[in-house]
């Protein structure tokens, strides 16, 4: 039975697209439960979005057994990370929700930035 998100994933959300392969993105990795692609508009030298294939919205939106999804997206961080030359130097793993954190895309998903020297301020 199809539920209203999953109406929303079909015809709305541009994340889903992108995992479908219908809309383009340059993917980095890919495996049963998570795609990650870069960023389109990168802040940092390595700047890659890792999402769950589940339409979920934001944190608050995973709930119960969907917890697993926390899982999957930070042990695909740790694999993406050695790929791309990143995991000794470091890097930063955001998610952004609702407003005050800007939160512009709504299909969860871990920011990985990294390949420079960041700042220490996380709100600036
Ligand atoms: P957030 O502000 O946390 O919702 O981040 C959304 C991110 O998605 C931003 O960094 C955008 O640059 C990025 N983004 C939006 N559309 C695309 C796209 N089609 N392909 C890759 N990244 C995208
Ligand atoms: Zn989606």
């Amino acid at each position: 039975m199809q539920s209203p998100t999953d109406s929303f994933k079909s015809k709305e959300c541009i994340f889903c697209k992108i995992i479908a392969g219908t809309l383009p993105a340059e993917k980095v990795f890919e495996n049963e439960n998570v795609f990650a692609f870069r960023d389109i508009s990168p802040q940092a030298p390595v700047h890659v979005l890792i999402v769950p294939k589940q339409h979920v919205v934001d944190i608050l939106d995973v709930s119960g057994r969907d917890m697993e999804i926390f899982q999957h997206l930070f042990k695909a961080a740790q694999q993406i990370a050695a790929k791309l030359g990143i995991a000794g130097s470091g890097f930063r793993t955001v998610f952004n929700s609702g407003d005050h954190a800007c939160q512009t895309m709504y299909h969860l998903h871990l920011h990985l930035l990294g390949g420079t020297q960041m700042g220490g301020s996380l709100v600036g």
